[in-house]
């Protein structure tokens, strides 16, 4: 598998790009901003993109998004519950960004899809808290957390559509039950695993 973080925008959003490396088909996860620096990435990787999905649907983690669907044609794809934030933006106000102009999406996602590039294989874990339709994407030993859960910190629950009792029960029932060894990559900051979240979170503790 072909993995690689790109940091983008004023906010520091993670935009994951990921590859099969038999059939280098493609999918880039929340394109949040830095269209040019996305591409350069996903051409020197030389991979066909295949998906764009979306954790969710804040301002930070899809402020390139039309640019990107524009460059490669691929299927953006983003919870059920999540769609409508992609036709307005509540978020954008509150996170301080210009919100580029609506997009359609093309693939509504729901708990147990998968998503599958060349060899490579991904589940979504609908992780609602943060935002009603956000997720997580499992598999390969690794799971994508979006802003549901950081390196010693979880999602904040304070924008429209926030829940914290929600948060919590998705981060228990979805995410603490993986295996300790599975390596979380979160919509912002440093990668970090399950079980050093378990064993060090302060949020997930009392
Ligand atoms: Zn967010
Ligand atoms: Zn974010």
């Amino acid at each position: 598998m072909i993995l690689k973080k790109v940091v983008v925008g004023p906010l520091g959003s993670n935009c994951y790009i990921v590859g099969s490396e038999s059939n280098k088909e493609g999918m880039i996860i929340d394109p949040g901003d830095e269209a040019e620096v996305i591409f350069k990435k996903v051409k020197d990787l030389g991979l066909a993109i295949k998906f764009i999905v979306l954790t969710h649907g804040h301002i930070d983690h899809i402020g390139a998004l039309k640019e990107v669907k524009k460059a490669t044609g691929a299927e953006v794809a983003i919870h059920t519950d999540e769609a409508k934030s992609l036709q307005k933006q509540s978020s954008s106000t509150l996170l301080g960004l210009a919100y580029p102009t609506p997009l359609p999406p093309d693939r509504l996602l729901q708990d147990g899809d998968s998503l599958d590039i060349g060899d490579v294989h991904f589940w979504v874990l609908h992780t609602p808290g943060h935002s009603p339709g956000g997720i997580c994407l499992s598999g390969e030993g690794i799971v994508f957390s979006g802003d549901t859960l950081f390196n010693c910190g979880i999602g904040r629950t304070d924008l429209p559509g926030g829940n914290s009792s929600q948060l919590m029960n998705s981060i228990h029932t979805k995410l603490m039950v993986l295996p300790d060894n599975t390596v979380v990559y979160p919509g912002h900051g440093p990668d970090t695993t399950i079980g050093a979240e378990r064993r060090g979170n302060p949020f997930l503790h009392g």
